[in-house]
């Protein structure tokens, strides 16, 4: 095929799928083209297949010579990806593909992130279907969509029509390692309906700042404390106290926080007070499960400060 960069690169199967797929735009929520893509692959190897009207796509394979009674397994991994750019380019990222840069050992994507995940694991499906070399069961091979966004795909996936009772999701961190179990996760909106009653005394804000915060997914095994529980509990503690509001956390799956604090630390600053932002670096970035996404203290700073000229 023409101008592969990573056409030297082994496995070589595995590389040049992952470098077709870069060219596709797939962003979640717009992942019709990678679906077709998918279909298209087991058509032309004549493949039985399956999309679904999300976008899932399911591929069989038959298990090769010699391995006709095993158990069939399915492979799982999820076709959308992360899409972030570096600050000041403009990749669109409906329609532009991805550029492949190889720097010394370190595959990246100019500008953008590089759909590592949950590419790798696309490849690697496409190059063991594509491979009629390689000894294996019956393979049940599920691509799905929308991860990113809630696990959407998987979440819809008519499961029906699949044999395997094994599923290896291809969509963890470390080479080599295999998770055979999980505490699982769960989202949820609650609305409480709370009596509103007249109530004097002395107004205070209570503020808690100056926690290490972190990702909920990878962290939340060591005890750092949550600024919102640590808040309730305080609260529990002051049985007269009576709430006016309560606010807390940026985003569901990072344990609160920092941005919070940068404003706090706004609105006590004096006349003439130079603040610091200091401890965390100047790095622009910060990283979620390998995906840097961009938080910059000196951004958070300017648009609470522009708000606050706004009010007055
Ligand atoms: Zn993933």
């Amino acid at each position: 095929m023409e101008n592969f960069v990573l056409s030297h690169l082994e496995p070589g199967n595995v590389f040049r799928f992952f470098e077709e797929l870069s060219r596709i735009p797939r962003e979640s929520g717009h992942t019709d083209a990678v679906s077709a893509w998918v279909e298209d692959f087991a058509r032309a190897r004549g493949l039985r297949c399956r999309r679904d009207e999300l976008g899932n796509v399911v591929i069989w394979k038959e298990a090769s010579p010699g391995y006709e009674g095993h158990p069939a397994v399915i492979l799982q991994g999820h076709t959308d990806m992360v899409c972030v750019q570096a600050p000041g380019t403009d990749h669109d990222f409906e329609k532009a593909p991805l550029t492949l840069v190889l720097d010394g050992d370190w595959l990246r994507a100019e500008d953008t992130t590089l759909g590592g995940d949950d590419g790798a694991a696309v490849a690697m499906m496409l190059a063991l279907l594509d491979d009629d070399a390689i000894p294996h069961p019956p393979i049940e091979a599920v691509f799905t969509v929308d991860e990113e966004i809630g696990l959407l795909g998987a979440a819809g996936l008519d499961c029906s029509d699949l044999e395997g009772r094994m599923l290896i999701n291809l969509d963890s961190e470390d080479e080599g390692v295999l998770t055979v179990g999980c505490a699982g996760g769960a989202r949820c909106d609650l609305t409480l309906s709370l009596p509103l009653r007249p109530a004097s005394g002395k107004l205070c804000t209570l503020e808690l700042t100056g926690l290490p915060g972190g990702h909920s997914g990878a962290e939340i095994h060591k005890n750092i404390p949550n600024a919102n529980r640590v808040l309730a509990q305080c609260l529990q503690a002051l049985p007269d106290a009576r709430l006016v509001s309560l606010y807390g956390g940026e985003q569901d799956n990072a344990i609160p926080d920092r941005a919070q604090a940068i404003r706090w630390v706004i609105d006590q600053a004096q006349d003439g007070d130079i603040i610091a932002l200091i401890g965390k670096g100047h790095e622009e970035y910060q990283e979620i499960r390998g995906v840097k996404h961009f938080f910059s203290e000196e951004q958070v700073a300017l648009d609470y400060l522009a708000g606050k000229k706004q009010a007055l």
